[in-house]
């Protein structure tokens, strides 16, 4: 009896594709032997933070006894990221008699219509009072945090759960964007990890071995390959503060005052550490020589190499730079101890669309006629960003399609027609030969 108590340390690891946004926790049959759990069982899952998940088996290839693969969301919500311990028992739900929501960044209009369909997309899942979740409206997820439940513990929504959600929202302004939502760049995004996370999160390991991490990154490749979304995953994953600076914008809006602003924002960066600063479009600010360079040039170039060689001590800032043309920045920027390291973020392969693919339908309502693998490899040379508004589009053609049975007059949309609308193959092909 004993050992029913007695919880289970496993490792987080990163979630499935198709899980996202399910409360899934993803273990192996030895764990789920240890735990006395089968598929569609409660746990409860403690880091920094206790929440819970579903319990769902690990696919076949699955390399590692003790990992808990769980989505971003559900990591915020047990406070840890890849590669933490969490500890694991069984929990029993209980039904919600009441939850009470809290919109995030977002104010909303509740009235009876809202609340039941965000009831219907919260059924089944269990939630504990702290936790945040999202609800996928028509492709945009927009983000709930739980404020109160009777009875209090792990609790799952059912029709008859009376859900209160709030017309005023909090407000959080860290940078929220997981690991799964970037396709494709697995080998990209695993050697940033390393070099921009570890340093971040764990500078003591970098002054115990008496190294020095990097303190530059160059993220080049064509753009809507993700280069700003890489740097947002970073600062986010990583818990960082993220300073965003726009080569074009800081060499023209702030024209004779460029280097003061560079230096405003390496100090804030600075100040308020762990941060990321990520430099889109660096050519700008840093051109070769050959390339137009007159003495402003001259001396913010110098003035960001001083900047970046100043950085160098702790590692708990870290600058990524981005550009479309790598063979336009300034040499001197990519010697040792500035952007010293490089990573090329290319156009997509078909793996890498179809991951897109499943991103950007997420949650979108779409028909049982569309094979993602099918369609993504009729997309050669699509960027993420091609992807993405090519999904937006297909489902704006959907609405289209839809609009004769609505009566615009009236004001609300009725329900039946919302619940049964679906994106099909012909509106991803209209699209597509726009
Ligand atoms: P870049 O900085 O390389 O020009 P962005 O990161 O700004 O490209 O991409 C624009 C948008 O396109 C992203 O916010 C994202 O929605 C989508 N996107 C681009 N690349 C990817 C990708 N690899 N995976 C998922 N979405 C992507």
């Amino acid at each position: 009896m004993a050992r029913k108590e007695e919880p289970l340390q496993m490792r987080i690891g990163e979630a499935k594709q198709r899980d996202v946004g399910k409360k899934r926790a993803r273990i192996g049959p030895e764990a789920m032997d240890f735990l006395k759990v089968t598929p569609g069982d409660i746990i409860e899952v403690m880091g920094s933070r206790t929440s819970c998940a579903v319990v769902w088996p690990v696919d076949e290839d699955e390399k590692f006894p003790d990992i808990i693969r769980i989505d971003g969301q559900t990591r915020k919500n047990v406070g840890g990221s890849l590669n933490d311990f969490v500890k694991i028992r069984k929990v029993t739900s209980k039904f919600a008699k009441t939850v009470s929501l809290t919109p995030v960044n977002d104010s909303v209009t509740v009235d009876k219509e809202f609340t039941d369909f965000v009831k219907n997309r919260l059924k089944g899942l269990p939630i504990t009072h702290g936790d945040e979740i999202s609800v996928m409206i028509l492709g945009n997820s927009m983000d709930f945090k739980i404020t109160k439940t009777t009875p209090k513990g792990v609790v799952k929504i059912d029709r008859s759960t009376n859900l209160n959600i709030s017309t005023e929202s909090t407000v959080d302004r860290k940078v929220r964007v997981t690991y799964e939502e970037v396709g494709g760049l697995r080998h990209e995004v695993k050697a940033m990890r390393e070099i921009v996370e570890l340093p971040l999160k764990h500078p003591e390991l970098f002054t115990r071995l008496g190294i020095e991490p990097h303190s530059g990154i160059l993220l080049y490749g064509p753009p809507g390959c993700g280069k700003t979304l890489l740097a947002k995953v970073m600062a986010s994953e990583s818990e960082a503060n993220m300073f965003s600076i726009n080569g074009p914008e800081i060499m023209n809006k702030y024209y004779g005052e460029t280097e003061a602003k560079l230096r405003e924002i390496f100090k804030e960066a600075k100040d308020n550490s762990p941060s990321i600063i990520f430099i889109d479009e660096i050519d700008a600010i840093a051109p070769k020589r050959e390339e137009a360079y007159g003495d402003v040039e001259k001396r913010v170039v110098a003035q960001l190499l001083a900047l970046m060689d100043g950085l160098t001590d702790r590692g708990n800032v870290i600058v990524l730079g981005a550009t479309n043309r790598p063979d336009s920045v300034d040499p001197a920027l990519r010697r040792p101890g500035r952007f010293d390291r490089e990573f090329e973020i290319s156009v997509p392969n078909e793996d890498g669309r179809l991951e897109i693919l499943e991103i950007h339908t997420r949650g979108m309502p779409i028909s049982d006629d569309i094979d993602l693998k099918d369609l993504s490899s009729e997309l050669h040379g699509y960027t993420g960003a091609d992807i993405k508004s090519l999904c937006r589009e297909a489902a704006l053609k959907s609405i289209r399609r839809y609009l004769p049975e609505i009566d615009l007059e009236t004001e609300k949309i009725p329900s039946e027609v919302l619940q049964s609308m679906q994106i099909k193959l012909i509106d991803f092909y209209d699209a597509m030969h726009e």
